[in-house]
């Protein structure tokens, strides 16, 4: 056996392990919000993303501008999202405030924003999709051809149904697969809706306890596994890295889910095992990059 060159051992050993023994992932729900910043620093948070081989990461700031603080120190890696949200309770107002369209227009004419979002549409909350703040900025996010992502929390599916069948031309990162919705209704949607792309962030036993999309080892459920193999093109997966777990989101501490983020997204990468390769490949990163125009083969 030849030895191997000192300059290679060098460089192998100089990367942090997990990185060099995880395949890369692409993470399409991601919060960077003040009160995280109050614990993980923006250097922590990328050093974080480095370590789980995250080779894209969607990353929705709050207020929005501090998605770009993690862009700046991983510009390859990070896509920004541009969020409404700039105040503690802003997740179940936005829909009501005037200055949303105005403020989303300027911010998207910057050029540096990937995608709006993430949208909590949520029942008792929302009001119709066909009002002027919500459709105005499925429109726009039409205009600039980028994603929306949108939270619906409804227990049934006739309100993305509806708006999505009125936006034909919007894709949709669906957060969390609709929150509660059971396999079946999620393949009512994609059914439905052909740009929707199902996002599988918090659908662990620890967030979504009542509807995880696996079983008590980990593995993902049958009825999911059907789903998946008739889109595997339109679904993935994400870290949601927001701790403790309130619905409501808690402002008046610090959210400490940087520190569970390598939990969240090993548990994506287990049942991710399972599948056949190329499969998994699909979910575990490809489709995420196509779906921001990147080369699968290269990530750029
Ligand atoms: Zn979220």
């Amino acid at each position: 056996m030849r030895p191997v060159p000192l300059a290679l051992l060098v460089l192998l050993l100089s990367l942090p392990l997990p990185a060099r023994a995880l395949p890369p992932l692409a993470d399409s729900h991601v919060h960077y919000k003040w009160n995280q910043e109050e614990v993980t620093s923006a250097e922590t948070a990328v050093q974080i993303l480095l370590d789980n081989n995250i080779a894209l990461a969607l990353v929705i700031g709050t207020p929005a501008e501090h998605a770009l603080k993690l862009q700046r120190l991983a510009p390859q890696r990070i896509i920004p999202i541009w969020s409404p949200y700039r105040a503690p309770g802003d997740w179940s107002t936005w829909s009501f405030d005037k200055t949303v369209l105005e403020r989303a227009r300027r911010a998207l004419a910057s050029g540096r924003w990937q995608g709006i979002g993430e949208l909590h549409l949520i029942s008792g909350f929302t009001p119709a999709w066909d009002t002027p703040v919500i459709s105005g900025l499925m429109k726009l996010a039409i205009e600039h051809a980028i994603p929306v992502l949108l939270h619906t929390e409804y227990s049934q599916t006739q309100y993305l149904s509806e708006l999505c069948r009125t936006h034909p031309g919007l894709k949709i990162v669906w957060a969390h697969a609709g929150a509660i919705l059971t396999p079946a209704q999620v393949a009512d949607v994609m059914a439905t809706c052909p740009a929707v792309w199902a996002e599988l962030s918090a659908r662990d036993p620890w967030r979504y306890v009542d509807n995880p999309i696996t079983d008590k080892d980990g593995q993902l459920l049958p009825a999911w596994r059907q789903l998946i193999e008739r889109y595997p093109d339109r679904f993935l997966v994400g870290s949601d890295p927001v701790w403790p777990v309130e619905r409501l989101d808690s402002w008046d501490e610090a959210d400490s889910g940087w520190q569970q983020y390598g939990r969240f997204v090993d548990f994506h990468r287990t049942w991710l095992k399972a599948l056949p390769p190329a499969l998994a490949e699909k979910l575990r990163l490809t489709n995420a990059l196509r779906l921001f125009g990147k080369d699968p083969a290269t990530g750029q």
